[in-house]
């Protein structure tokens, strides 16, 4: 087992790249910076991750909903929001190379490239300006969202009204948001581009802190359960001078990168701030009446905001692994079955016709159910090789023997334990198996 000190960045990038996980976006243009494609296995690893969240957030529970708001809004949500005012990062320029800095990142008072002097510190709006129809007038200037969180407070009387969902209850929304980023790098880590998986949860007051409590288990608890070691991960809070104008309390969930301990999630409680911001913009009143006492208020919100493409970064490199395998190393990638792109690969041991054709029945039963990929070129070691390296749980292996007893061989990716089952069991193997059942355990039909 490698030491996680021993995966670095280039290892995730170079294996990204080189088995389609992810590209750099306009390649074949020298490259947009900060800009990223996921290939056939990321967007599957990108869609897992989404659907796990949605699953954990929205399906297993019943005081949750989804939404699904647009990317342009109109402009005075922004103005509502505060990200016109306050949505800035204070930068400064190298007089000499030109070059524009954080200041809040900057650890010498002269530029990091050039050593040259630099202006004194201008704010910069994150947020990319966009023009709705023909006319690039002010009227008609709108933004990218640069979090999907404002598509919810502004649809809360909506949900309120059309689920009937009492206080405590979440609204939660997975999308895309942009950010004209200053300081990128690090892979995936920070894109001008990226998506979010983000849940508002409305609270009575004074069960605020409770709620808050509560989020930063179950978000914590999520990323344990699938996969992510204990200690790679911490909760750091804000000190006061972090914590956003808005915010009463904030925690972040900090993933151990190769780059040092940053954050893959925050936690903020944001007080009353956002529907009673948006009500004033609005003018609509966006309260909500209290059944239990009569009365009307805002309710606070606790908002867990996760990044897809950072936790499918920290998926990755806690899923990483090295192992030397006779004179050659097995790169493997033990992620979780519900994150892995294929759960199983049908491999027929040779090319000789009937054995291919078994192999693609078993094939065709295997992904009505599961998905599997096929692979029947080069050797079966090369094969496995391949599997492991894209994070596949299980290989199934189609032999001659298979021919004869109607048996398929399956081999486990951790371990490399394999266990012979009968193909017409063999789906029904596979999903138990998946779902955590022990893998050399023998099917019920074996025992008895
Ligand atoms: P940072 O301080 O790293 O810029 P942030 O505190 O501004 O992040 P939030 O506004 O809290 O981030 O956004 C919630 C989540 O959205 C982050 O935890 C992260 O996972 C994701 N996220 C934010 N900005 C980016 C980005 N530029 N690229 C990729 N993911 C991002």
């Amino acid at each position: 087992m490698l030491e996680k000190s021993q995966v670095d960045m280039e290892k995730i990038v170079s294996l990204s790249q080189r088995r389609g996980f992810i590209f750099q976006s306009s390649e074949i243009y020298g490259g947009l910076a900060s800009c990223w494609d996921y290939g056939p296995l990321g967007v599957e690893l990108k869609n897992n991750i989404k659907k796990a969240w949605w699953r954990s957030i929205v399906q297993e529970r019943d005081d949750i909903v989804g939404i699904d708001s647009s990317i342009l809004m109109h402009p005075k949500t922004w103005e509502a929001s505060g990200h016109i005012q306050g949505f800035t990062d204070p930068l400064a320029e190298c007089k000499e190379c030109h070059l524009r800095w954080r200041i809040d990142e900057l650890k010498s008072a002269n530029c990091p490239n050039c050593n040259g002097e630099l202006t004194e510190p201008q704010r910069f709006n994150l947020m990319f300006k966009t023009f709705i129809g023909p006319v690039e007038d002010k009227a008609s200037i709108t933004y990218l969202r640069p979090e999907t969180a404002q598509g919810i407070f502004v649809n809360f009387h909506n949900i309120l009204n059309t689920t009937r969902k009492r206080l405590p209850f979440g609204i939660a929304q997975i999308g895309k948001a942009f950010r004209n980023e200053i300081t990128t790098g690090n892979f995936i880590f920070r894109s001008r581009e990226f998506e979010q998986m983000e849940l508002e949860y409305f609270v009575k007051p004074d069960s605020d802190e409770h709620w808050l409590n509560y989020w930063l288990e179950e978000r914590l608890r999520w990323y344990i359960n699938l996969g992510i070691k204990q200690g790679n991960l911490r909760l750091r809070q804000h000190g006061q001078d972090e914590l956003a104008h808005y915010a009463r309390n904030c925690y972040d969930i900090d993933y151990l990168f190769p780059m040092g301990w940053s954050e893959i999630e925050g936690i903020a409680n944001r007080g009353d701030f956002d529907l009673r911001q948006h009500s004033e913009y609005s003018g609509k009143n966006l309260d909500y009446f209290d059944g239990d006492t009569n009365g009307h208020y805002f309710p606070i919100i606790i908002e867990p905001s996760a990044g897809v493409d950072r936790s499918l970064l920290a998926f990755l490199i806690d899923a990483y692994d090295e192992e030397p395998d006779k004179d050659e190393l097995r790169v493997l990638l033990h992620l979780h079955p519900d994150l892995a792109p294929y759960k199983a690969a049908i491999l027929p041991l040779s090319r000789r016709p009937p054995l291919v054709a078994l192999a693609k029945d078993v094939y065709d039963s295997v992904r009505r159910h599961l998905m599997v990929s096929y692979d029947n070129s080069q050797s079966i070691g090369r094969r496995y090789r391949r599997q492991d390296e894209i994070g596949t749980p299980f290989c199934v292996t189609v032999d001659f023997e298979s021919l004869n007893d109607n048996q398929v061989t399956i081999r486990d990716r951790d371990t490399m334990n394999q266990i012979r089952v009968p193909i017409e069991e063999l789906t029904q193997v596979l999903i138990a198996k998946l779902a955590g059942e022990n893998f050399v355990t023998q099917p019920l039909w074996k025992t008895e």
